[in-house]
C-alpha cells in the first residue's frame, strides 16, 4: 500500500503534484497540501520528480491518515 509524505518544512504549494498525478490523490485542506487517496496511489514517482522543493516522498508503507498529516504540518 503506499504511503505519500510532504515534507511541511520544505512545501511551498506549488501544487505541480496535483497537476502531474494521474489519479488526484492530492488535495489541500486546512491551507495545507495532503495526500488525501493514497490508496490510489500507482507509486509512478511523478509528483516526487515534478516538486520543485523535494518535499514528497513515495514508500510502499501503509498510508498516513490525513489528520496525521495535518498534525506534522502543524510542527513543521
Ligand atoms: S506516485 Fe504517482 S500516483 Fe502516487 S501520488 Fe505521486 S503522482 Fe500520484
Amino acid at each position: 500500500m503506499p504511503r505519500v509524505v510532504i515534507d511541511y518544512s520544505k512545501c511551498n504549494l506549488s501544487k505541480q503534484c496535483m497537476d502531474v498525478c494521474p489519479v488526484g490523490v492530492f488535495d489541500i485542506q486546512d491551507g495545507k497540501m495532503v495526500a488525501l487517496r493514497q490508496d490510489d496511489c500507482t507509486l509512478c514517482q511523478a509528483c516526487v520528480q515534478s516538486c520543485p522543493q523535494s518535499a514528497i516522498k513515495v514508500t510502499d508503507e501503509p498510508p498516513m491518515p490525513v489528520e496525521e498529516q495535518l498534525k506534522t504540518a502543524k510542527k513543521s
